[in-house]
């Protein structure tokens, strides 16, 4: 066994019902005095809430997905204006996104807290849209130096969204066993979080409110974030990073529709890859594990249902083509790419995609 492995300087605080608590602690460690509070209009009342005992400054609620440019840059003035010392994002990955877009230019540290399962504030990327064109770049400057995992946070996300935030997490998993710097230490924890998760998400599915679920499903989350970080991202992300920026398409569902085919696809030629994740469905093999908690949880079926136009295949194939890592386990092709949209286009069975 040989390999080069980084891990990533975070401190996470996980505790249902903890937030206000260890959100207080994390900004006293950080010594901050003038926190900018950025979350949603939707999801304000629930920071403000939890950022009762924190000194905020300024409370900032313009978040939109995939965090066009000039968004960010509002967002850069003002923090500047109000001379903020610290960011706390309370809310998905869209608004950790437009925490890690300021921290960029700032270099402010982030109080990251999730209330997805998208995993954004476990990882060092950033992400910005310009027109239709999705940049996305490393840097440890954007890393949040502080998550505060609360599952109660979660318990208000609706079982759809659950399922297909669920999935982007378990696609950060299976994408964390074949990409460019897979380690064994990141096929762990990735192996882990497809354990966690498919405990996890039926008991979300079947209870929302419960927190068994929801806490498996968030630790689930941490762990495939982790374990994407540092393999890089592979396949299927760069399909999904294509399907996202140019077609607009909704994040978490289109990672759920596209990652049955993708498996499908690299699978049969990582068979150590295909043995670590049917041992972690315990199923017979990885895609009947993939295909049956799918079936349970009634997750999204075809990227035609989100948008996504059959005339449209052929042009997000060859935007694809030259991003696919000159590492995954078999050669892709842009005929392989045309299949393998088809067929998420239409929803068709994942078996016979490649056959
Ligand atoms: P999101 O943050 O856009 O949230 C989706 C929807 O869920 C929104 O309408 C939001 O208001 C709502 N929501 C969030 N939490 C809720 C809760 N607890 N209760 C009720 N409603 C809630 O979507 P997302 O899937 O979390 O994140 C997607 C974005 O994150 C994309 O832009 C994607 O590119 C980015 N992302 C980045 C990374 C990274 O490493 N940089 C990783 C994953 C995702």
């Amino acid at each position: 066994m040989r390999f080069v492995h980084d891990t990533l300087p975070q401190r996470v605080y996980f505790g249902s019902g903890q937030a206000a608590a260890n959100l207080g602690d994390a900004i006293a460690g950080l010594r901050a005095s003038r926190v900018m509070l950025i979350a949603s209009p939707v999801a304000m009342h629930l920071a403000d809430e939890i950022a009762a005992d924190v000194p905020v400054a300024l409370r900032h609620e313009e978040v939109v997905m995939h965090v066009p440019v000039e968004v960010a840059e509002r967002g850069r003035d003002a923090a500047a204006r109000s001379d903020v010392d610290a960011l706390v994002s309370v809310g998905g990955g869209s608004t950790t996104g437009l925490a890690k877009a300021i921290a960029l230019t700032t270099g402010l540290p982030i109080v990251a807290v999730p209330t997805t399962y998208a995993g954004s504030e476990a990882t060092p990327v950033w992400g910005l849209t310009e027109g239709a064109r999705k940049t996305t770049g490393v840097d440890l400057a954007v890393l949040p130096k502080v998550i505060v995992y609360d599952a109660a946070l979660t318990t208000s996300l609706p079982v759809e969204l659950s399922v297909a935030s669920g999935l982007n997490a378990l696609a950060h998993c299976v994408d964390a066993m074949w990409g460019p710097a897979a380690d064994p230490v990141n096929a762990a924890l990735a192996a882990e979080g497809i354990r966690s998760l498919a405990a996890g998400l039926p008991k979300v599915a079947a209870d929302p409110a419960g927190l068994d679920g929801r806490e498996h499903a968030l630790y689930a989350a941490y762990l495939a974030a982790v374990a994407f970080a540092s393999a890089g991202s592979a396949l299927h992300h760069k399909i999904c990073h294509v399907l996202g920026g140019k077609y607009n398409l909704p994040h978490a569902q289109t990672h759920a529709t596209v990652l049955p085919y993708v498996l499908a696809f690299n699978g049969p030629a990582a068979p150590e890859a295909e043995r670590r994740i049917a041992a972690a469905f315990g199923s017979p093999t990885a895609l009947d594990g993939l295909q049956s908690l799918r079936r349970e949880l009634r997750a999204p079926l075809a990227l035609r249902d989100y948008g996504f136009a059959e005339d449209s295949i052929a042009e997000a194939a060859d935007a694809i083509l030259p991003s696919v890592p000159p590492s995954n386990p078999r050669p892709v092709t842009a005929d392989d790419l045309r299949a393998l949209l088809r067929a998420a286009w239409s929803g068709s069975d994942p078996d016979q995609a490649f056959s």
